[in-house]
């Protein structure tokens, strides 16, 4: 079965607890409606996984069986660790290829979009990074990493990443200099000047010590979170397209071939006039959707009955054919458009919400009658 299924519930119960702790200590790190807008992102970005994921692994199979130099053993305890090292690296370039090349932070830009830090920034993931992000990983396949072994490293790689979204833990010392930690991880999140492009590791900050982006987090300046051309959104479809558009919309602009294509390939600061600007930590205001209370405990409800959904489609998704997969995938999308769009109190939510409502029935009906033989 899909190990996030088992996840899930302890992401969700961790998201709890550091809420909590945070309220006992007078900590103002959360945002119900920006919580569940990361959570609404994290939740697509799986869906689409499910269905993309299929693809890229397959291209990787395929790469490991034809292409590789040898195929290495899964009974070699060293040789996993070596594989997790390696995974690591690779990490590294394709998180900073994420930053530095503007077609790739279409992807990842969702990831940076939250102005706040906790554990549910964490799962604030991209729906279009999985087209790209496994070509990265291929010198695993061509030194013959077995693709077990890639998803088990990978795996270990993201859930690590999870603990690291928070505020609650200060600064822990030499480790702040060898893994990467809640403290060098705030400052990967910053848009403060020090913090642009840096601490790009996954599990080790040791890559960015060797290549130059390491930077340790400030006493004298507060990190401010997000990006520096703000979402201003908890909408999913945006979050993973805005970038994208802003491309396209440079492209048309641009005069020649060459100069439409090389906004692909160049640096995202190109396309953004802020990040030139020199910040000011101090002036910078939160995004704070004015959403009414009703709306928030309305939207935070069909949430929490969305999660067990959610939970049904991950287990669920083997059996079903394309279309049942396709139908439940693209309900879910819409239950989050709705859910999203009520807290930011578009017009258009309240009909999202009354269509995907009906399609909920619609298919409890269907199945019903299919499981009775009407
Ligand atoms: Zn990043
Ligand atoms: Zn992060």
């Amino acid at each position: 079965m899909n190990p996030i299924v088992f996840a899930i519930p302890v992401f969700l119960l961790s998201i709890l607890a550091e809420w909590a702790i945070a309220k006992r200590q007078g900590l103002a790190i959360y945002s119900l409606p920006d919580a569940i807008g990361s959570l609404s992102m994290g939740l697509l970005s799986q869906v689409v996984g499910l269905f993309a994921k299929v693809a890229s692994l397959a291209a990787y199979v395929a790469l490991y069986d034809h292409a590789s130099i040898t195929h290495w053993p899964l009974d070699n305890v060293f040789l996993w660790l070596v594989a997790l090292l390696l995974y690591d690296f690779l990490y590294y370039w394709n998180h900073r290829m994420g930053h530095e090349v503007s077609l790739l932070w279409g992807a990842h830009s969702i990831h940076h979009s939250s102005e706040y830090y906790n554990l549910s920034t964490a799962l604030r993931q991209s729906s279009t990074g999985v087209f790209l992000s496994w070509l990265f990983y291929i010198p695993m396949a061509i030194l013959g990493v077995p693709p077990e072994m890639l998803v088990v490293v990978g795996l270990i790689d993201l859930l690590y990443q999870f603990g690291v979204h928070t505020e609650l833990i200060g600064r822990l010392g030499w480790l702040d200099r060898v893994f990467v930690t809640p403290s060098n991880h705030r400052v990967h999140h910053g848009q403060n000047d020090y913090c642009i492009d840096k601490n790009y590791g996954g599990m080790l900050v040791i890559w960015d010590r060797l290549f130059g982006t390491f930077a340790p987090e400030r006493f004298d300046e507060k990190v401010i979170y997000g990006l520096r051309k703000p979402l201003h959104s908890l909408n999913p479809l945006w979050a993973n397209t805005s970038h994208y558009c802003d491309m396209g919309q440079h492209m048309r602009q641009a005069t020649g071939w060459s100069a439409k294509l090389k906004i692909i390939w160049s640096s995202p600061r190109v396309l953004s006039t802020n990040s030139s600007v020199q910040f000011n930590p101090t002036h910078f205001v939160r995004y704070a959707p004015q959403t009414p209370k009703h709306i928030i405990i309305y939207a935070s409800a069909q949430y929490a009955l969305l999660v067990p959904a959610f939970l049904h489609f991950l287990i669920i998704f083997d059996r079903m054919n394309a279309h049942q997969a396709a139908f439940y995938g693209l309900w879910l999308g819409l239950s989050l458009q709705a859910i999203t769009g009520l807290l930011q109190q578009k017009k258009w939510a309240p009909w999202s919400e009354a269509i995907r409502w009906v399609a909920a029935l619609g298919a409890l009906v269907a199945g019903l009658q299919v499981s009775f033989g009407a």
